[in-house]
């Protein structure tokens, strides 16, 4: 019972797909809660191939400083009939990835985040775990309506309404670009984090694990890996920047 209460207060179930957003809130989870569970969604992806690199990257984090005697159980929750059913988009189907007339891309899956954070809430309602740690941002994003701070704040007093909890959703990258969003990886766990979210991590919607760049694995055109690789750019040019403003200021 002592156990479980402690759980409760410092635990938190982290939203991880295998990709480079969800990694690194696995990691700054980790930093701050003593208990942390993750947990992953099959939803008929065309990218499925995220989801083998959960148990590596889950490996990886565990060999990182004290993060191993934190990590807790990982879950996987199958809803691909499920969201199949009632629409295709282009993230769930062989479909060309574009704008719609709404101004929304077309790999948006309605629905998809509310779903998972649902699912999420119910498995840290059994678990006894207060915190609810995901990956969604606002500020360097593909326009995905369920990825704003305001959608995340209503879901979270709809939980706490609907399940009789005080559940607190939080949302670390939510203000982050994806440059922050690395520089974030390296203040965490250092360069060794920030190898593992490069080679262990898949974001590429295509799910092309062929071809290797600076930034990890993927066809480098999709909107996913123009996002990835944009940031580790811009993160790469910021830390040459800094580290040649330190080789310049005056010794005294
Ligand atoms: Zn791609």
């Amino acid at each position: 019972m002592a156990e479980d209460r402690e759980r409760g207060q410092d635990g938190a179930l982290v939203l991880f797909s295998g990709g480079q957003d969800s990694a690194t809130c696995v990691a700054w989870a980790l930093g701050r809660y003593r208990h942390v569970e993750t947990v992953g969604f099959a939803y008929g992806q065309r990218h499925a191939i995220e989801l083998t690199c959960r148990s590596p990257v889950r490996a990886g984090l565990a060999g990182i400083a004290r993060w191993g005697d934190r990590l807790g159980e990982d879950h996987m929750v199958d809803m691909a009939s499920g969201l199949a059913a009632v629409g295709t988009t282009a993230l769930t189907s062989e479909t060309a990835i574009a704008m719609t007339e709404e101004g929304l891309p077309n790999t948006f899956v309605p629905g998809r985040n509310l779903l998972f954070l649902t699912y999420a809430a119910a498995i840290a309602w059994r678990r006894g775990l207060r915190r609810i740690v995901a990956g969604m941002c606002e500020t360097d994003y593909s326009g995905y309506p369920d990825c704003r701070d305001d959608t995340i704040k209503a879901m979270q007093v709809a939980l706490n309404l609907g399940m009789q909890r005080r559940f607190v959703l939080e949302t670390p990258l939510m203000w982050r670009d994806k440059a922050a969003t690395w520089a974030l990886a390296q203040a965490l766990g250092g360069s060794a984090l920030v190898e593992l979210i490069r080679e262990a991590t898949h974001s590429c919607y295509l799910g092309d694990r062929t071809q290797r760049h600076d930034w990890g694995y993927g066809c480098g055109t999709c909107p996913a890996c123009e996002l990835r690789a944009g940031g580790w750019q811009r993160w790469r040019a910021q830390r040459s920047g800094n580290d040649a403003a330190e080789a310049s200021e005056p010794h005294t």
